[in-house]
């Protein structure tokens, strides 16, 4: 198993791709509305641009 090494940086994320983090680069995240979804492992990445009130 690989050691996820996305890292929060000064409040940002590190490199924002569409990749899952835990397939690999090779698996790219299906982009919705508010959040990346993986559609092989199920890993969705909600995305929060901005802080609104949750
Ligand atoms: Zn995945």
């Amino acid at each position: 198993m690989k050691r996820e090494k996305y890292k929060v940086k000064s409040g940002k994320i590190e490199r924002e791709n569409k990749a899952c983090p835990k397939c690999g680069e090779g698996t790219l995240l299906a982009e919705h509305k508010d959040r990346l979804h993986c559609g092989k492992c199920g890993y969705t990445k909600w995305k929060s641009k901005k802080t609104k009130k949750e």
